[in-house]
């Protein structure tokens, strides 16, 4: 979020009567049911078709509705539609082999696996006077609309975390694979390494990644970049620079003693610029995380040095300006007063105001941090946290460097066969091993990208326990901001505002919003508040 950034107009999430989708309300009578069944290859045996089958019959005989048909869809895959799905689009349609009313399935994720093909789904139902049963969730569509989707939203959320929990795994995996060498320079952290096959190969420069270690602690903890490379300087760690003409001394077999070195001399700008670094996490010397916490304290020294205050109030960074979007300054205003009997009264009051001084009047500390809180709460209590994952473009070079040490080690055996056959397999087995290399040359690069990935925890529990100071870095790491100003007439504008990329981060809010206005209302901060119209009333004291 830079301050240049022009602002973003908030959409308004309302649309016009007509078009809204129609509704023709379900009524048990004929009811019947089509019983869903979908297992994919990889599914487990609590979730074999024939168990799916047996919960949903337990379910239409405790409910005496007759069966229609049992629909199994065998070897597909949950993100294909279920319209497109072979067994379930002949009942999806205008013209099903016989009448139904009810679709049951055992498990929601069995029919949809994103809140966009649930929602089109249900339109499609509700439009027709049929209903849709999860039965591990409780899902009834019948019951109403709000019910239904906080159900809903619910659920997803489960189930993302559980599906994201697996490629968080692979993430990692893939965070460890280091791009090839090139010959120009390379990050502090990183050494290049020969391959037994020739070329060369990024490796860890154990000894610069434990210094960037001990710096990520330093920032971690509120220490400044002066205070670091202070540090740096005390206890005589060359500069990147001189660390690179040391390795390359090493390299040509010279003794890195004797070079002409630089000095200890770190720069503050550099030392920040480093500590950035994307590519530090690309080769898994900083966890994605760790270096968002780094950032997140640097750029609040360096706000705090520019405004001359060192100390951050609770809601510092937090709370923006909703026209600006410069982050609101806080001001403690004293004054005394002298009543008529003699004796004084002294007012401490807190404010916030935009940092202008242009956009609306200041407000009271004690009326917005509550009210950035609840707003907080409101919208994201149940969403799952997810974390900002930098993936590294994928260009293959790590597996053709693997193939290549395989080929060069399987054809130093060849003078070793025994026999012309081994001889003949060996440079067999060789060929195939470079068809696979240029397969793999040929195959695209993938230029990798950010990723966000679940934990298990909801932004509720994230937070809770969390002093207000950790809770405040956190809110920053991830770029929340509560944008709130008071207009000159009095009333409010108020929302929080999301992250980059944040329909990634949090689909459930995104799809939810695209799709609560179908019902006629927005979503609006201030319409979710507890607030009286108008907005909150500052009380006299
Ligand atoms: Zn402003």
């Amino acid at each position: 979020m830079s301050a240049t950034a022009p602002r973003k107009r908030r959409r308004r999430f309302k649309k016009q009567a007509s078009d809204r989708p129609v509704v023709v309300p379900f009524t048990p009578d004929n009811d019947a049911a089509v019983c869903y069944v979908r297992q994919s290859h990889f599914t487990d045996e609590s979730m074999s078709s024939d168990v799916q089958a047996q919960d949903t019959h337990r379910w239409t005989n405790a409910y005496g509705v007759p069966v229609a048909a049992t629909v199994e869809d065998l070897h597909v895959s949950g993100d294909l539609e279920p319209h497109k799905r072979s067994g379930l689009k002949l009942w999806l349609s205008d013209a099903p082999p016989q009448p139904w009313k009810t679709l049951v399935v055992s498990k929601l994720d069995r029919l949809v696996r994103n809140v966009m093909d649930a929602l089109n789904l249900l339109e499609w139902l509700r439009a027709r006077g049929k209903r849709l049963i999860a039965i591990a969730e409780g899902i009834d569509s019948s019951n109403s609309m709000s019910e239904f989707l906080i159900t809903l939203i619910a659920a997803f959320a489960r189930m993302e975390r559980e599906r994201m929990r697996e490629r968080f795994k692979d993430s990692k995996a893939k965070l460890k694979e280091a791009g090839r060498w090139a010959g120009e320079g390379h990050i502090y952290g990183t050494k290049p390494v020969q391959l037994p096959g020739g070329g060369w190969i990024l490796g860890l420069d154990q000894y610069a990644v434990k210094i960037l270690h001990k710096l990520s602690r330093m920032a971690r903890t509120g220490k400044s970049l002066t205070e670091m490379c202070d540090w740096l300087a005390d206890n005589k760690i060359v500069t990147p620079r001189d660390r690179q003409l040391q390795l390359a001394a090493e390299r040509r077999g010279e003794d890195p003693a004797t070079v002409d070195l630089k000095g200890y001399e770190w720069g503050t700008s550099v030392l920040r610029r480093l500590l950035e670094n994307p590519d530090l996490v690309e080769f898994g010397i900083f966890e994605p995380a760790e270096q968002a916490e780094i950032s997140a304290r640097l750029e609040e020294k360096a706000r705090r040095k520019t405004r001359g205050s060192n100390q951050p109030y609770p809601f510092s960074g937090v709370l923006v300006c909703a026209d600006c979007l410069e982050p609101l300054w806080h001001r403690i205003a004293h004054s005394k007063r002298t009543r008529t009997d003699g004796t004084t009264v002294e007012y401490h009051n807190e404010y916030w105001h935009c940092p202008n001084y242009e956009h609306g009047s200041s407000m009271r500390a004690d009326v917005i941090e509550p009210l950035a809180e609840q707003a907080f709460y409101k919208i994201f209590a149940m969403v799952p946290v997810r974390e900002r994952i930098v993936l590294p473009p994928t260009t293959h070079e790590n597996e053709i460097a693997k193939l290549e040490r395989e080929h060069a080690k399987l054809m130093s055996g060849v003078a070793r066969a025994k026999s012309p056959e081994d001889r003949r397999r060996i440079v067999d087995d060789g060929d195939k091993i470079l068809a696979d290399i240029d397969t793999l040359r040929a195959l695209p690069a993938d230029p990798g990208g950010v990723q966000w990935v679940s934990t298990d925890r909801t932004w509720q529990q994230e937070l809770v326990g969390m002093s207000p100071e950790d809770r405040r870095l956190r809110w920053l790491e991830l770029g929340f901001a509560f944008a709130v100003q008071k207009r000159p007439d009095g009333t409010w504008s108020a929302g929080w505002r999301l992250p980059d990329g944040w329909q990634e981060a949090m689909p459930e809010i995104a799809e939810w919003a695209e799709r609560i206005a179908d019902t006629g209302a927005t979503i609006e901060i201030t319409d979710l508040l507890d607030w009286p119209t108008g907005g909150p009333t500052e009380s006299k004291r």
